[in-house]
């Protein structure tokens, strides 16, 4: 499958996936997007990343934050009420507590005014999205101490703030990305677990998704159709953000122009440049992917061109660079195909009841024209 062929089952495929998730993830009893934040570094590195190419999609990130500060603002509130009740009887007493809770609520309350404010799309800024959650714990925590005070949260909370008990603690909070009405925000630029559908619920989205879709259409519904143009200018943003920005690139369906572009940035960004033909591919296992993704030294960048390439090949390509994210390293590789071709039979991972699959944080590209 080449060009336009290509293009069309990957739309497709994509649809058929979006589709078993519309169904699955509204039905299981365990929505992971109301248990709190997946987010680390490495994840916002990419947030950041595709904001920084995409306007409309910094647009979309700011507004949807701008009501999740609305969200937490509600939230606040109901701290607020808790706070002046216990200090109306006779929490005064427990100073240290209440000076405690006092400058748990202003943390609070900063983070909403940033949230809404114009932030810099800048890393170090952005990573106050990552405390959140400390600050929300820290303020429970800290009303846990007063006889009544989670008990007072959760009866003020009603329908006008978030917060319910699961037991006798606190539930987690949706994650700071997720919106009720329109759900993830982050579109693309989701966190890694989450792309790699990491799932333990019930019915399971995985299992649901390997009902539906065969091994090769899995692949192709974690592909991205992109111009060429695109994927040149996100690889040239990564190097001039940082090495730490750096992420592999595959392109299936590239012409031999296409692979030269690619070469060409790369070179342009001072590294030394080495492209690798092969042409009787077999499959290589993770390990020894691996081994040679290590072997690229700093200032060096390594293009593989395949004539074609099957979903079995990728799949073990992507565990390597699973392992390799793993440990937040960041070598300078591309791997391009000209053709994709159908799997001889799938993956034995595919099939293993395993909790996530490790393609759908790559970077991996269908070229259309
Ligand atoms: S990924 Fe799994 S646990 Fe998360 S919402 Fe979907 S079905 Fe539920
Ligand atoms: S980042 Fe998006 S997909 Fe992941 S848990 Fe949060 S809302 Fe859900």
């Amino acid at each position: 499958m080449t060009g336009q062929e290509l293009v069309e089952q990957v739309r497709e495929a994509r649809e058929r996936r979006q589709a078993v998730i519309d169904a699955v993830c509204g039905a299981c009893e365990n929505k992971c997007c109301k248990q709190m934040t997946m987010m680390g570094t490495q994840d916002l590195r990419r947030l950041v990343k595709v904001m920084m190419l995409d306007p409309a999609f910094e647009q979309q990130v700011r507004d949807g934050l701008r009501r999740v500060a609305d969200n937490l603002e509600a939230d606040l509130r109901v701290v607020r009420e808790v706070a002046d009740l216990i200090a109306a009887s006779g929490g005064s007493s427990l100073g240290g507590e209440m000076a405690e809770l006092a400058r748990n609520i202003d943390e609070w309350a900063d983070f909403v005014q940033w949230l809404r404010g114009d932030f810099p799309l800048d890393l170090d800024e952005m990573r106050r999205l990552l405390f959140f959650s400390a600050i929300r714990s820290n303020t429970i925590n800290c009303l846990a101490r007063f006889r009544g005070g989670l008990g007072a949260l959760v009866n003020l909370s009603a329908d006008k703030a978030s917060f319910q008990f699961r037991g006798k603690r606190i539930a987690p909070p949706a994650c700071l990305f997720y919106l009720d009405d329109v759900g993830c925000i982050c579109n693309e630029a989701k966190p890694a677990k989450c792309a790699n559908f990491f799932c333990a619920g019930v019915p399971n989205l995985l299992e649901e998704l390997r009902k539906t879709l065969s091994f090769d259409e899995f692949v192709l519904a974690n592909c991205t159709a992109s111009s060429i143009d695109r994927i040149l200018e996100m690889m040239r943003l990564e190097r001039r953000l940082g090495t730490l920005f750096v992420e592999p690139k595959i392109l299936l369906g590239a012409s031999a122009d296409q692979i030269d572009m690619v070469a060409s940035v790369m070179g342009r960004a001072g590294e030394r440049v080495r492209v690798r033909h092969v042409q009787r591919p077999g499959l290589r296992s993770a390990a020894e992917v691996e081994q040679e993704l290590v072997g690229i030294a700093d200032g060096a960048g390594l293009i593989e061109v395949f004539p074609g390439i099957n979903g079995n090949t990728l799949y073990e390509l992507a565990l390597a660079l699973d392992r390799i994210r793993l440990r937040d390293e960041h070598p300078s590789f591309a791997l391009a195909a000209v053709e994709v071709l159908p799997t001889p039979m799938a993956h034995p991972l595919w099939d293993d009841r395993m909790m996530a699959q490790p393609l759908g944080v790559l970077d991996l590209f269908v070229v259309h024209q």
